[in-house]
């Protein structure tokens, strides 16, 4: 693969970052990468493990002169870090940000782009409940989703370029608009993250069921909430408050339709129950279908290895 980018600047060195950084010398697409984080520390793990060819003291200076800034920090962070980067962008460089939730995002970045810089909103569909500049790995985004969500204005040509980058990182890239992605990951991450976090809390306070029957009997099921309830509370805290609306309106619907089932439990409604499951059971086949994820036993997930 060839080189999409001279030099790319990475503000945040986490999980995402981490995993850009390791899928871009994978196949050699930015002559030079600079990174910055926050801490002291994430900078000096950072310079320890060879994360990015260049790490930098400040956002600005990793900013500069950069043809692609991305902006990898927690949702409710990114206004403050385009604010500090601004004065420095190179005219013509794309800033983009790999952020969850997009309509806050826009809102809270577009008003520092300087004229000249194009803006370009990203969420790659990848992740896992680890973080740090250790956590991230070169295949995280082989075969996931990557969602663009141009601006008004956003230049064609910046947007098709990011698009390249993106698929030379392994994803598969696909358009969209703010308030359509922000919904759609309402349904399939943000409210299945709460509902995983709240049954966590549940089994947590419900003292009857000890802590070791908890953990010894979880790959019933419980397993999987853990997992995701493990991911990281600032990203998810910021999420939430960011994406207020849409995560409302699919916990309404959610909420609505546990009274359902919990009315057929109570009611002995065998037939509702064995239709809902038999329609849901479907919505996992077609996520094996389009090759999202994998039928074999326990997810595919060796028993022995603790994830
Ligand atoms: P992460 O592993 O927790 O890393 C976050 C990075 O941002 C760290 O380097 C941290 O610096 C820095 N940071 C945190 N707060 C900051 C602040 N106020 N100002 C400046 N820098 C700050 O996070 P991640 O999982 O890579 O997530 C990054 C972004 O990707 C988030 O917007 C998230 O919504 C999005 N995303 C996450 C996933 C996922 O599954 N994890 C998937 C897709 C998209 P220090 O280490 O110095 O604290």
């Amino acid at each position: 693969m060839s080189q999409v980018y001279d030099r790319v600047a990475l503000i945040g060195l986490g999980l995402i970052a981490s995993s850009m950084f390791w899928a871009i010398k994978r196949s050699g697409l930015a002559g030079e990468v600079t990174g910055y984080a926050r801490s002291q520390e994430t900078r000096d793990i950072a310079r320890q493990i060879g994360l990015c060819d260049r790490v930098c003291d400040s956002a600005a200076d990793a900013a500069k002169g950069a043809d692609l800034v991305v902006l990898c920090v927690p949702v409710g962070a990114m206004g403050v870090v385009a604010a500090e980067i601004a004065p420095v962008l190179k005219p013509g460089a794309t800033i983009s940000d790999v952020g969850s939730v997009k309509r806050d995002v826009i809102d809270a970045v577009a008003p520092y782009v300087p004229q000249g810089v194009h803006f370009v909103p990203a969420h790659p569909l990848a992740g896992t409940e680890h973080s740090g500049p250790k956590s991230g790995f070169a295949e995280l985004f082989d075969n996931r989703w990557c969602l663009l969500v141009p601006t008004q204005g956003s230049d064609p040509d910046s947007v098709a370029t990011l698009r390249k980058f993106w698929e030379a990182m392994g994803a598969n890239v696909n358009e969209m608009d703010a308030e359509h992605h922000d919904l759609v990951l309402a349904v399939t991450s943000h409210a299945p993250h709460l509902i995983a976090y709240t049954m966590v809390g549940v089994a947590d306070d419900l003292r009857r069921v000890t802590d070791s029957e908890v953990i010894e009997y979880s790959a019933a099921g419980f397993r999987d909430f853990t997992r995701i309830a493990a991911s990281d509370p600032t990203m998810w805290r910021d999420v939430f408050l960011s994406n207020k609306e849409a995560t409302l309106e699919i916990l309404g619907r959610f909420t609505e339709e546990l009274f359902a089932l919990q009315r057929a439990i109570r009611t002995g409604d065998g037939d509702h129950l064995f239709d809902y499951f038999t329609r849901t059971r479907a919505i996992r086949r077609s996520i094996i279908d389009a090759g999202q994820d994998t039928e074999a036993p326990n997810f595919g997930r060796d028993p022995g290895h603790k994830e």
